[in-house]
C-alpha cells in the first residue's frame, strides 16, 4: 500500500451522519494515525502517542457526547502532526516541523507543493465533510451549534495547569457564555474561559471557518487528558458535557424574546427540564 493515494473514506470519519440533534461535533485530533507513506514522520513511538501527535481520550468522548445529543461528528482518521486540520493552511504550524521537544523529520524541508499535496490530501476532505453536515442540518431547518472537543496535557513546560475543562471561544461568546455559566453553577469540574489556549493561540480555526462564517452558535471545550483516560471516565464526562450543552441552549433560549427566539433550535424539544438544579438562573446574570 506505500505511496498510494488516500480515498476520503481514508481521512475522514463521520459519525451519526443522520444525527437530529441540536449540536454539530468535530474533533481535529482524534488520532495520532499516521499513513504508511509517510514512515511515521521519523517519529518513535513514545512521540507518537504523546500528545503532541493527537488529542488523548477527546474522541471517545466526542462518540459519547455525539451519541447523547444525536448529533453528527467529524473527526480526521490521521494525526495532527500529518496536517493539523485545526489550523490555517497558511499557518507554520498546520504541518509542524517541531512541537515541544521533538523534531518532526517528515515535515522538515516541504516544498509549498508538498504541503499543498497534504493539504489537499487531508485539510480539503476534512472540512468538506464539516460543511457537508452543516449544510445538511441547515437544509434540513435547523441552525446547529458547532462544539468541538479537545484534550490537554495536566502538566506543560513543567508547569501543572490548574483547570479541567477549558471553555474557548473566537469573537462570538454566546454559547460559551451559557455554557460557561451551566458548567460554573454545576461546580462539576474546575472551569476557565479561554484556558490553556485562546483564540491568540490560533485554536478556533474551525469555529471560524464553519461557525462565525455561518452566524451558528459554538463553543470548544478542552478537556485535561487525565480526566478521560478510563471508559469510565470518558462516559462520565460526556454526560456532565451533554448536560451542559443542552442546559446551555435552553438558557439562550429562555432568555431570548418570545416572540424571536434566537437561530439555533432545531429540534422541538431543547427544554432544559431535569437537568440541573440551578441552571434555569444560570446565564441569567
Ligand atoms: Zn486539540
Amino acid at each position: 500500500m506505500v505511496g498510494h493515494l488516500s480515498s476520503v473514506d481514508e481521512v475522514v470519519e463521520v459519525t451519526n451522519p443522520s444525527g437530529a440533534g441540536d449540536f454539530v461535533l468535530v474533533c481535529e485530533h482524534a488520532v495520532n494515525a499516521i499513513p504508511p507513506e509517510l514512515d511515521n514522520l521519523g517519529l518513535n513511538s513514545d512521540a507518537l502517542q504523546s500528545h503532541i501527535a493527537w488529542d488523548p481520550g477527546a474522541y471517545p468522548v466526542a462518540k459519547a457526547v455525539s451519541e447523547k445529543l444525536d448529533a453528527p461528528l467529524v473527526a480526521p482518521r490521521v494525526s495532527r502532526l500529518v496536517y493539523d486540520c485545526n489550523r490555517d493552511g497558511a499557518a507554520e504550524s498546520a504541518v509542524p516541523e517541531r512541537s515541544e521537544a521533538y523534531e518532526i523529520q517528515g515535515n522538515r524541508g516541504l516544498g509549498e507543493d508538498e504541503r499543498k499535496a497534504r493539504a489537499d490530501q487531508y485539510y480539503a476532505p476534512f472540512h468538506d465533510a464539516v460543511t457537508g453536515v452543516i449544510e445538511k442540518r441547515i437544509g434540513e431547518g435547523c441552525a446547529p451549534v458547532i462544539m468541538t472537543v479537545h484534550s490537554f496535557a495536566p502538566v506543560y513546560d513543567g508547569e501543572t495547569r490548574d483547570l479541567d475543562v477549558g471553555i474557548i471561544h473566537d469573537e462570538d461568546a454566546r454559547f460559551a457564555d451559557a455554557y460557561l455559566s451551566v458548567a460554573e453553577a454545576d461546580a462539576t469540574f474546575k472551569v476557565q474561559r479561554n484556558a490553556p489556549y485562546s483564540a491568540a493561540d490560533d485554536v478556533t480555526h474551525t469555529l471560524k471557518e464553519h461557525a462565525l462564517s455561518r452566524g451558528l452558535l459554538n463553543v470548544m471545550v478542552e478537556i485535561r487528558n487525565d480526566l478521560i483516560e478510563t471508559a469510565e471516565g470518558q462516559q462520565a464526562m460526556a454526560e456532565r458535557l451533554s448536560i451542559y450543552a443542552k442546559t446551555a441552549l435552553a438558557a439562550l433560549v429562555d432568555n431570548a424574546c418570545s416572540k424571536s427566539k434566537p437561530n439555533p433550535i432545531c429540534s422541538e424539544s431543547a427544554s432544559g427540564d431535569n437537568l440541573i438544579a440551578g441552571s434555569v438562573e444560570a446565564g441569567t446574570g
